[in-house]
């Protein structure tokens, strides 16, 4: 009930006549008409669409996965021991590429509209990091996989990857046709 609304305060002006009738009223005290409240003829709805189900889930996922892997990578790097000087400057790294995801992560949620192109950057970030540790460590050939555990751990691989590959490809597609999702608020 917004009973502070103008409408309600000011009156109803008849469409019929132009008498303006106290607000509580529903037809004319004048010519009997029908009365049309401005909340009638203008449904209120929300300004913006609802957030779309792939923005809600795209924060879901990157969000917590930039975060765990971020916190993951400043653990590895404090128990392993050792710190020295060029720890302290991978630590900062990460540091701020956290806050760096963080930021982007926010203003997608947001759906700032500054925030589409850092997020598409964040996916390619994400493939890079993904071929780079792919060189690192091949994990298990599944050519030369001798046990079962071996195979469906080399099967576990190619499917995580393929999907995670194929995740991030199709969310650096959502991001680049969605533009409309990002549009500045009109308030
Ligand atoms: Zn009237």
């Amino acid at each position: 009930m917004d009973s502070a609304s103008p409408s309600r305060t000011q009156g109803l002006t008849c469409s019929a006549c132009g008498y303006v009738n106290p607000s509580w009223h529903t037809t004319c005290e004048r010519c009997q008409a029908r009365l049309v409240r401005p909340e009638d003829s203008y449904p209120v709805t929300d300004e913006r669409p609802r957030r779309p189900g792939c923005l809600i889930a795209w924060v879901m996922i990157f969000g917590s996965y930039t975060l765990v892997t971020g916190f993951l990578t400043l653990f590895d790097v404090v128990s392993v021991g050792a710190f020295g000087p060029a720890d302290g400057v991978f630590m900062l790294l990460i540091a701020a590429a956290q806050v760096l995801s963080l930021g982007i992560v926010i203003g997608v949620w947001q759906r700032r509209p500054w925030a589409r192109i850092p997020a598409i950057g964040l996916h390619f970030v994400l493939i890079a990091l993904l071929i780079v540790s792919l060189v690192q460590s091949p994990g298990v050939d599944p050519a030369t996989a001798e046990t079962a555990e071996d195979e469906f751990r080399a099967s576990a691989d190619v499917f995580g990857t393929a999907f995670w590959l194929a995740l991030n490809g199709v969310y650096i597609w959502w991001l680049a046709t969605r533009r409309e999702v990002f549009e500045p608020r009109t308030k």
